[in-house]
């Protein structure tokens, strides 16, 4: 079974080896340098970017894993997870890094005061019986992609209001992005999507 990590310094990490379970995958958490070597893909959780990024650097994860990413290695960032795989970030705090690899630029906090928190359904096609069944997506103080290069492939938009057409997840190769939290509900198909990705990679590597 391939092994998947969850980055667990801060964040929703056991809903994500929840998820990550259901995908017939081993699931483990990530604390360690040592542990970056050892795993077929890692998730990044939803949490706070700004303290994940501070605490990659104290924990020493930032240059290894960095260092897969560069290599190959599939990674799935959820929220706060998709602002540390993103090259560009706007509206962040002074000083705040990425791990980066994905050529998006995406805006923290970008649905303001009105949609801080909420929750709508999407077509993805990508996903298994994507067109026809809908993604409900929970979305808390969520960034979306402001810009994403010619190599990112668009996953999900906003369907309707005021945030209608902004993209919500993309994917570039071996990394995957979502602005929203699947596994807080029990529609596990886009984690099962990355599962299958890092079945790939391990297949061709
Ligand atoms: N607003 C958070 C950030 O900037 C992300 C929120 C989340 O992951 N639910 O990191």
């Amino acid at each position: 079974k391939p092994r998947i990590g969850v980055l667990a310094v801060q964040g929703d990490v056991r809903e994500h080896l929840r998820a990550l379970a259901s995908a017939d995958v081993e699931a483990v958490p990530v604390r360690r340098p040592q542990e970056v070597a050892r795993i077929d893909g890692l998730v990044l959780p939803g949490g706070e970017s700004t303290t994940i990024d501070k605490l990659l650097r104290i924990f020493e994860l930032q240059e290894p894993i960095r260092a897969r990413i560069a290599a190959g290695m599939p990674v799935y960032g959820s929220c706060a997870g998709m602002i540390l795989l993103a090259d560009e970030v706007l509206d962040g705090q002074p000083g705040q890094q990425t791990l980066g690899g994905m050529d998006i630029t995406v805006r923290r906090n970008a649905f303001g005061r009105q949609m801080d928190s909420f929750e709508t359904d999407l077509v993805m096609p990508s996903l298994a019986d994507g067109a026809h069944t809908p993604v409900h997506a929970v979305f808390i103080r969520a960034p979306w992609v402001e810009r994403a290069g010619d190599g990112v492939q668009v996953l999900a938009t906003v369907p309707t209001g005021p945030a209608q057409g902004r993209v919500v997840a993309c994917r570039e190769g071996a990394l995957l992005a979502t602005s929203f939290h699947p596994e807080v509900t029990d529609d596990y198909r886009v984690h099962h999507y990355f599962a299958a990705m890092v079945r790939d990679a391990v297949r061709v590597s």
